[in-house]
Formats: C-alpha cells, structure tokens, sequence
C-alpha cells in the first residue's frame, strides 16, 4: 500500500506485516498488523480494533516524530479529558489555526509537530471562559 513515510520524505510502497517483527520481544503485539517502508525501516500501526483492521494509523512516523506526538498528546489530551473543551471543538481550533485538519497521526515532520505544540500551547494557556460559561 502506497503510504507517506516522513522518514524518507515521499510515498513509499510500505508492506504489510505484524508485531513480531517490529517489536520480537513483545509477545502481546506480535498479532498486530503493521506498515512498514523497506527503504528505512519504519513503521505505522493500524485501526486493529476496527472492520478495516488494516487500515494504516495515518503516515510512517519517524522515531522522532513518534516521540513529538506523543509530547502532543501530553498537552492534548488533558484540555478534553478534563472537560474544558468538547474533543471536537477543540481539533476543529486548532485545524482553523494551521489550516488543515488536525490528527496527530498526520504530521509528518518535526516543524508541523513543533507548530501544533504551538497552538495547543496558546490555547491552553488562553483565558477564555470554559465552553460551559460562554
Ligand atoms: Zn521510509
């Protein structure tokens, strides 16, 4: 399947393959479906708990972009989970700011991950009033 690897800048024909081969030492992931670009190795995993469950999770990250999503999630995940915004409102805020819709899952390099940080940051850090009070 044709896939954007964001190590290797273009789409690449990624091949299908599981948890035994990306993580050998981890037994409870070894029946999980996988993408993987030959040219450098690099990996998605896909929708498993889905009808499609092939369906890769967005472009083959690298491991930096991996660990930048994962810092994203960290301020991200809190402004929803704790109820200040609605998810919905909250990604739709942030795809008006960088004018394409936001999903961590398809940044593909570290400046996109650096600018959604950004905005996330901002509006975190913004006084307005909670969804509920305005
Ligand atoms: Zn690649």
């Amino acid at each position: 399947m044709e896939i954007y690897c964001c190590g290797c800048e273009e789409k690449v024909e990624a091949r299908l393959t599981d948890g035994s081969e990306i993580y050998p030492h981890r037994n409870d992931l070894h029946e999980l479906p996988f993408w993987r670009c030959a040219a450098c190795g690099n990996y998605v995993g896909c929708h498993h708990k889905t009808k499609n469950r092939t369906a890769p999770l967005g472009c083959i990250p690298t491991p930096e972009i991996r660990k930048a999503r994962q810092e994203i999630h960290k301020i991200l995940d809190p402004l929803w989970q704790t109820r200040r915004f609605k998810r919905k409102e909250l990604y739709q805020k942030i795809s008006d700011v960088i004018g394409w819709k936001f999903h961590t899952s398809k940044t593909r390099s570290i400046e996109e991950c650096r600018e959604v940080y950004r905005v996330i940051r901002d509006i975190s850090n913004s006084s307005a009033l909670p969804s509920t009070l305005s």
